[in-house]
């Protein structure tokens, strides 16, 4: 098992990722900002030392400090969280050169799935159906003849994208002039890259992944499904396993085709495969892969009962994947409790908690780094907690939580606690397999008004 882990993240992740290493023995060191200093990771962990100055491009996303802080605390292993570097090839990479075991997917794996074109790529030549699109967008005019082609509408995306940032839908020739120079300006400020890619946008979509294993002994392996598709801005708030009213065949096919991908590209260790599935012709296709632990694995740690990211470290370590076949139970659910109000545009609010009481009681988990008194600091996503729920089939979960946002009690910093309540109590959610567009166009303008 490895010895003492760095934990490269901050929130609710690093949090969890201690608790993670905690169960297994293992020490821990905190590489903080100087405002998480403060934090709850930094009060578990059994060392902190700090990366830098808060603001993240001074910090949590400088390599240099990250492998500095490894080596200067004696750490063996590095925990990379999601977000930040979690998916840059650089951090793994370092890692290897300075003997650090990197708790993720090894450098190539990294690399070409970083670049969602090539991840395209890969998916054809794994035989995963991919949705039609064009690889290279040298000019505005690639995107207009891909248009002409294929028709509208059409997503044009970040190659290096990620968190639905850098991306847009066009629906006639005009959105593509009128946006893409600036789409593409966007992902090179978040990303440093601003190479751009386009594909047919599926209206009628719902997004399902895949969780996947894969170990350094060959073995290869899945958790389930998970349906992604309430989303704002392509960004996800509630995420629930395993999909609602996918078919076995369906079901079946989309996990062997996950991880054939997994097997096709060398992956090493827990990732996600997601796909759009088209409502309408009943058909998914790959859009891309994170090669790291997603916000939303506790939906399937529940149903799996697995503890993933303890399974991380054990796969990192060199043990290998367990014999048997994981069986999922149960049917559970997850609300991103951000900082912000929903009723104002989804403004994130930072400020201090003055009340916080998170609801307890059978089948109920709650993620979180906040407490009362807790400053939500302004440099970072708006994140405070994930609320987890459990139950042995799909109406009772969605009773349980409901219950347990309504008895969940934040006071300081607004949250998105009332849209989720909205979200758990609609008919449209409750009857299952609504679509990415539907919290946009269906939900949010009655509950903003
Ligand atoms: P996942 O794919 O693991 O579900 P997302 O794709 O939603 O997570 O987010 C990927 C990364 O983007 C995460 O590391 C998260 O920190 C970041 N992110 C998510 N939501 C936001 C947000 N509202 N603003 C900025 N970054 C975000
Ligand atoms: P990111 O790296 O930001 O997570 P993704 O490629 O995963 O970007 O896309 C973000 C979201 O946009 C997906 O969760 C899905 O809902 C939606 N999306 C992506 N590709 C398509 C598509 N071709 N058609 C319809 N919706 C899509
Ligand atoms: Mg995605």
């Amino acid at each position: 098992m490895l010895r003492r882990v760095l934990v490269a993240n901050r929130g609710e992740i690093a949090v969890r990722i201690i608790r993670a290493c905690r169960s297994l023995g293992v020490e821990t060191v905190l590489a903080a900002s100087a405002i998480d200093r403060d934090s709850l990771a930094a009060r578990m962990a059994d060392r902190t030392v700090t990366l830098g100055p808060s603001p993240s491009n001074e910090s949590y996303l400088r390599v240099g400090l990250l492998i500095e802080a490894a080596r200067g605390t004696e750490c063996d292993a590095l925990h990379p969280g999601y977000g930040f570097l979690s998916e840059n090839a650089q951090l793994s990479e370092a890692c290897a050169e300075y003997g650090i075991t990197f708790i993720g997917p090894p450098p190539a794996a990294v690399r070409s799935v970083g670049d969602k074109r090539q991840a395209r790529a890969l998916a054809r030549a794994a035989n995963v159906p991919i949705v039609p699109g064009i690889d290279r967008v040298n000019h505005v005019d690639d995107v207009i003849a891909f248009g002409k082609e294929h028709g509208y509408p059409v997503l044009v995306k970040a190659a290096a994208g990620g968190g639905g940032r850098g991306m847009f839908v066009a629906r006639s020739e005009q959105d593509v002039r009128d946006n893409l120079g600036r789409a593409s300006a966007e992902a090179l400020a978040a990303f440093g890259d601003g190479a751009m890619y386009a594909e047919t946008y599926i209206e009628r979509a719902r997004h399902i992944e895949v969780q996947v294993f894969a170990d350094h002994h060959g073995n290869a392996t899945h958790f389930g499904d998970r349906d992604c598709s309430v989303q704002r801005r392509h960004q996800k708030l509630v995420e629930e396993a395993p999909g609602p009213g996918l078919g076995d065949d369906l079901r079946n096919e989309l996990h062997a085709s996950a991880v054939r991908f997994a097997r096709h590209i060398g992956y090493a260790n827990a990732g996600t495969v997601e796909y759009v599935y088209d409502a309408d012709r009943q058909r998914f296709h790959f859009i891309e892969m994170n090669a790291r632990i997603q916000v939303e694995h506790p939906v399937s740690e529940a149903v799996t009962d697995t503890d993933l990211v303890a399974l991380q470290l054990r796969v990192a370590s060199g043990e290998p994947l367990p014999a048997r076949a994981p069986t999922v139970s149960g049917h559970a659910i997850e609300l991103r409790v951000n900082a912000e109000d929903a009723k104002a545009g989804f403004l994130p609010r930072p400020g201090r908690i003055t009340r916080w009481l998170p609801p307890e009681g059978e089948g109920i988990r709650v993620d979180t780094h906040c407490f009362e008194g807790y400053l939500v600091p302004p440099f970072y996503d708006s994140l405070l907690a994930k609320l987890i729920v459990h139950a042995p089939t799909r109406p009772e979960a969605l009773a349980r939580a409901l219950d347990a946002a309504r008895a969940f009690e934040v006071a300081g910093v607004a949250t998105t606690l009332d849209v989720h309540q909205a979200i758990l109590a609609h008919p449209d959610f409750q009857r299952g397999g609504i679509t990415t567009q539907w919290l946009e166009r269906e939900l949010l303008p009655g509950f903003q008004g």
